[in-house]
Parts: C-alpha cells; structure tokens; sequence
C-alpha cells in the first residue's frame, strides 16, 4: 500500500499524520518508508538529522543515476526508513518543465525498492503543483486530511479534480483510503458543525478516526519524535493508533 498524504491547503495536518501513521504502522511491525516529497522537510526533521542527509529524494527524482534506495536511511524507530527531503526539492518543479516523464519520477524510482516496504507514506507539500501529482501518480491510495476549522473545505474541490486527472491518465486504479478530520477540538459547536459538514460531503470515506487537538501533538516534531515515543498515553497516540487501524483495514 502506497499512501499519499496531500491536501493543498497549508497546516492541516499532513505532516503531522504522516509522521505517526508511518510510525504507528512501523510499530505494529510492517517495513515502512516515509518518503518527504514536502521542500520544507517537516517530517525529514523528525526522523533524520539534516546534517547527515547529503543525497535526498531530490537527488533521485533529479538524477537518472540515483536511486531511492541510495538516498532512504534508517530513522531513529525500528522498522521505519526515510526517504529524505531537502531544501532543494523547491527548484525540481522549475527544473523537470518539459520533461515528459516529469510526473512519473516517484513512481519509477519506488518501483526498485517497492517489494522491501508493504507500507510506503508520502508527505505532500501544500500545493497541487508537480511533487503531489507526482505522489498521487505513484500512490495506490490517498488520504486527505482536513482540519476540522471554518473554511475546511476550501480547496477540495481542486484537489478532487487532480484526483480524477491522475486517474484518467496515467494511475486509474488510484484509490481514495479515506478523509481524516484533524486539529478537531469537541467543545466548541464550529468543530462539531464542521464535523458534520464533512461527513455530508464526504460520507462513508471519512474515517471513524478523529484527530483531537493535542499540545502533545503539538509539541512532538519539537522534540523529533513520533507521539508514541514523545507521549505514549496521550490522546495523541490514541488517535494515530486507531486510525493506523482502520487504514490496515481499507488497505
Ligand atoms: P504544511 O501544509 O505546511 O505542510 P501540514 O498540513 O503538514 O502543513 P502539520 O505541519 O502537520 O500540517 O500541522 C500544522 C501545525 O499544527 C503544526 O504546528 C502541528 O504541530 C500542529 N498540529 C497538527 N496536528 C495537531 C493536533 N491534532 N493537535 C494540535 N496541533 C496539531
Ligand atoms: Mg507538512
């Protein structure tokens, strides 16, 4: 199963859920690889010293003699392999312009080292530009996580549409793992309208998971660790546990 977590608004969740989805399914024993197509390099942070990455996933899709596996590295978790993200993955989109093949890097790159991970996670920057297309063409599935929040919706439509692309042209079986309410905070009545709105639009693919707001949550990438190193007992875990549960039971 290949995940891509995108959503093409900013702070909602993506890295946070890619981060311990990959991490919660690391622990249940399952080969993982997180692969951080996102130039910010969020979830690189988290698992791999930034001074020891001197090849990155740039590199691989860049470089017709670079492979993934040249760039992937152990994570300080067992079971769990990052291929990292750097800086310069911001001028890739620039650079393939033209290249026909520009959205099919990811895909054939992963295909040599596919057979070593059952799980692969792909972290997605927030934009729908070439690195998401290029996830998405390389995913068997995708998750969309949407924080539960005034205007949580904005946006989906056109992340829905490159779906649909995608799978006319060139990943027709891409499927839809399912839509992750994230950040939700169950006091107030704009979370819970949210919540309800989202289920309306989005039915049976949202998952029964709810990602509660947790300062564990919060704090964890601070401390460069997963939520259930950082706080095993938190609602945090809790949360990223049962989803990583349901998404073994879509795969
Ligand atoms: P970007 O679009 O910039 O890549 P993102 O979609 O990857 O952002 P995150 O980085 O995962 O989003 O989350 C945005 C911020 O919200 C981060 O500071 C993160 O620590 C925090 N956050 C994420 N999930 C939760 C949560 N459930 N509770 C509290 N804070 C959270
Ligand atoms: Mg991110």
């Amino acid at each position: 199963m290949i995940v891509a977590i995108a959503n093409q608004k900013g702070g909602v969740g993506k890295t946070t859920t890619a981060i311990n989805l990959s991490s919660a399914l690391a622990l249940r024993g399952h080969r993982t690889l997180l692969i951080d197509l996102d130039p910010q390099a969020n979830s690189t942070l988290s698992y791999v010293d930034q001074k020891k990455v001197d090849r990155s996933v740039y590199d691989a899709i860049a470089d017709s003699a670079c492979s993934l596996s040249d760039v992937i590295q152990p994570s300080t978790q067992e079971g769990l392999w990052v291929a990292p993200a750097r800086i310069g993955l911001a001028k890739l989109e620039a650079q393939l312009v033209g290249d026909l093949d520009a959205a099919f890097r990811v895909k054939d790159k992963l295909a040599a080292v596919r057979d070593q991970f059952p799980y692969v996670v792909i972290d997605c920057p927030p934009t729908l530009g070439l690195l998401t297309v290029n996830a998405l063409v390389a995913a068997t599935h995708l998750l969309i996580p949407i924080q539960s929040s005034y205007f949580a919706l904005e946006g989906t439509d056109d992340l829905l549409e490159t779906m649909d692309k995608v799978r006319l042209r060139a990943n027709p079986s891409l499927k839809m793992l399912g839509v992750l309410i994230t950040m939700h905070d169950r006091r107030t009545s704009l979370a819970r309208d949210t919540k309800l709105q989202i289920r309306e639009v989005f039915g049976a693919q949202v998952f029964k998971t709810i990602i509660s707001k947790n300062v564990r949550l919060e704090e964890s990438p601070a401390y460069r660790e997963s939520i259930f190193s950082h706080a095993p007992n938190s609602t945090g875990a809790a949360d990223y546990y049962s989803l990583c549960e349901e998404v073994m039971a879509r795969a």
